[in-house]
């Protein structure tokens, strides 16, 4: 389908993705579904194939990487890219406060600081020419780097236009360019499955995912970008009078910034923070931090305080915190059933002392990279605890074996149940097939007690181990029969935590069906999926009766959740759970929102297109509350179509299937607006 004005489609469909991005990577506050992001984003690609003077180096489409180059150009950088002493005690700290007093005087304390995460990334550089970024390059030595303009066009959270108003014509912002934690896990695994070798750290990985000559291989890897400073060229000013308003000022313009970062007016205040950042926040980052930078707060005063050797600046400082990594020796490999039957390798370390705390087991993710590292029992292990609640064996010392180490493999059978552990093709894990696998129970049942789930309040971990152990309770069906006299059988009950539970159990069965549905454990619905699920269906029956075709059809919901679900509710066990399930009256209903007029109720209702005032998520949310349906595609079925500005392929559907289609000034008289 061609547009009748390409250039203003262009431009529109520019405008609505790159507002997506924001939203999603920014905000954080998705409003725009991944399949209409998809569906704008290849009608882009339609345009710029069909017209090619129609790209630019802001479409959203340089970011799926364009032609390779065979080598990476130079780029001296317009000032230098400087490095930051550091202080490994807050008393260095202070000394550090003590040497600016005596060049600058006692302006410096009362100046303030501003404290900020330093990540542990590639520190680059990024040139915006009249809003649009020009050029990305990494740090190189700190005078001369290398152009990876194309690389950073596909790093999703840098902005390509800056938003907002009020950048110079020409400005530079540097930042930091990282891998998330999770995804460096996964890519891990990921590479493990492939036969490549495992990275070390998120720090390296990101350094050379950058460094790709091909910008597609950068774009499959997904790097993250936080800013901050904004820097004059030779010759230019700037008007910000201190570092925390160019924070602001960088998030006003689109520009990711990191979390935690504190104004401080004295270093009492910068001691307290560092405190914080070191032993509370550091372990729940997504990202790796080597510790925090304090920079005098002013601007003025950190250009008289200036740069010693032309490279470190003396208004800031790296604070650095402990060691997160410890050597200790890996006394044992054991294995974990999981919910899904996953056999878990976790190693048992000779305690150690990790930032804080002691630490005596670690996880080992599974057996190939337990393999790939070469990790063997009796091993000097190093061991990091950084971002994750669990520790990780970074890999073995080799240099320090005596020989008598000896090589682990993963048993061939599942140590809760003796039923011999499969490998499916496509997983890097071993799993117990064993439906009725007490470990696999057990963890299921906790899954479904959890707090995010049924949330039965006092059904514990233990608890529930000691009701499985004791044969009382095989699945969650078996929870809603239990008596008090059945729990004063058992040990450390007493009359009244055994009443509390039987209580909290029979009020557990009034969750909405949301809950029931994410407890149940269905692969690969998570907590997400269920809520969206229950509240098209309504109820389980429909749920259960519904096609693969239905299920996928459902507004967010992909055709892998839409077969597991359908393959879930096929299965004789889970289809006696449910039935046990409904003889204890546990509820299969999801609460409608509440209905403001319920004139819409029993319609099904499809947007598309831009409407001039309402987000998609609030007309959606003005539809559903008026009793209908929204889904994702136009059938016969549809009753009809709201379509905005732009509306594509469903509107035009919607005109080949006879569906009536109303405008925004129609779906707000119709919902009683
Ligand atoms: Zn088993």
């Amino acid at each position: 389908m061609s547009h009748p004005d390409p250039v203003a489609r262009a431009a529109e469909l520019r405008a609505t993705l790159d507002h997506a991005s924001y939203e999603y990577y920014i905000l954080d506050r998705p409003a725009l579904a991944d399949a209409e992001y998809d569906r704008l984003f290849r009608e882009l690609q339609a345009i710029e194939r069909e017209h090619p003077a129609l790209r630019t180096s802001d479409s959203p489409t340089a970011r799926v990487g364009t032609a390779p180059v065979s080598s990476l150009p130079k780029y001296t950088h317009r000032s230098p890219m400087l490095s930051l002493g550091n202080a490994f005690t807050d008393e260095e700290v202070r000394d550090w406060e003590a040497r600016l007093v005596r060049l600058a005087g006692d302006d410096v304390l009362r100046a303030g600081y501003s404290a900020e995460l330093k990540i542990d990334g590639a520190a680059v550089s990024l040139l915006y020419d009249g809003g649009i970024l020009a050029v990305g390059a990494t740090r190189g030595n700190g005078l001369v780097g290398e152009d990876v303009t194309p690389s950073i066009r596909t790093v999703r959270d840098v902005p390509l236009r800056l938003r907002g108003t009020g950048w110079p014509e020409r400005v530079e912002i540097r930042g930091e360019i990282y891998y998330p934690f999770d995804r460096f896990e996964r890519m891990n695994e990921e590479r493990v499955r492939d036969g490549e070798p495992v990275f070390a750290n998120p720090r390296n990985a990101a350094a050379g995912a950058l460094r790709q000559l091909d910008p597609a291989n950068t774009a499959r890897r997904p790097l993250r970008f936080y800013g901050y400073a904004i820097v004059a060229g030779p010759g230019e000013r700037l008007t910000f009078t201190t570092q925390s308003e160019v924070l602001e000022t960088l998030e006003r313009w689109g520009v990711p910034v990191a979390p935690h970062r504190r104004r401080c007016d004295t270093l009492d205040e910068v001691a307290a923070w560092a405190g914080d950042v070191e032993h509370k926040i550091r372990g729940s980052l997504n990202f790796a931090i080597d510790g925090g930078v304090v920079k005098i707060d002013s601007l003025a005063l950190q250009e008289d305080l200036g740069v010693v050797g032309g490279r470190e600046p003396r208004w800031a400082i790296a604070r650095k915190f402990a060691p997160d990594i410890a050597e200790t020796r890996l006394l044992d490999i054991r294995v974990n059933v999981g919910r899904t039957g996953a056999l878990n390798p976790y190693a048992v370390l000779e305690p150690v002392e990790i930032g804080g705390t002691t630490v005596t087991y670690a996880t080992l993710h599974n057996e190939d990279l337990i393999i790939a590292k070469d990790l063997r029992l009796g091993d000097v292990v190093q061991v990091k605890r950084a971002g994750e609640v669990i520790p990780q064996v970074i890999g073995p010392i080799p240099e320090r074996r005596t020989g008598n180490e000896q090589a682990w493999r993963m048993p061939a059978t599942c140590p809760q149940c003796g039923t011999p552990a499969v490998r499916d093709e496509e997983e890097v894990a071993w799993y117990c097939p064993n439906v009725g696998c007490p470990g696999r129970r057990l963890e299921g049942l906790v899954h479904f007690a959890s707090r995010g789930a049924m949330d039965i309040r006092g059904l514990s971990y233990a608890r529930i181990e000691q009701l499985v152990e004791a044969g009382l309770v095989k699945d969650a069906a078996d929870l809603f029969t239990l008596t008090t006299e059945q729990f004063l059988g058992l040990d450390r009950f007493a009359d009244r935590s055994a009443q509390q539970l039987v209580e909290a159990i029979a009020t557990s069965r009034a969750q909405p069906l949301s809950r029931l549905l994410f407890g149940l454990g269905v692969r690969h619905v998570g907590a997400g999926a269920a809520e969206l699920l229950a509240r098209h269906f309504g109820d389980l029956d429909s749920l259960m009766a519904a096609s693969e075709g239905d299920i996928a059809s459902v507004h967010g919901i992909g055709e892998i959740i839409a077969h597991s679900v359908v393959a879930f509710f096929a299965d004789e066990a889970a289809k006696d759970v449910i039935r046990r399930l409904r003889v204890s009256h546990v509820t299969f209903r999801e609460p409608q929102p509440v209905s403001i007029s319920g004139a819409l109720k029993g319609q099904t209702v499809v947007i598309t297109g831009t409407l001039p005032t309402l987000s998609r998520q609030a007309a959606s949310e003005m539809l559903e509350s008026a009793g209908a349906r929204v889904t994702d595609s136009v059938s016969k079925k549809t009753s009809f179509l709201v379509a905005g500005e732009a509306a594509g392929s469903k509107l035009e559907k919607a005109r080949a299937l006879g569906v009536e289609v109303i405008d925004e000034a129609e779906l707000l008289r119709r919902t009683g607006h």
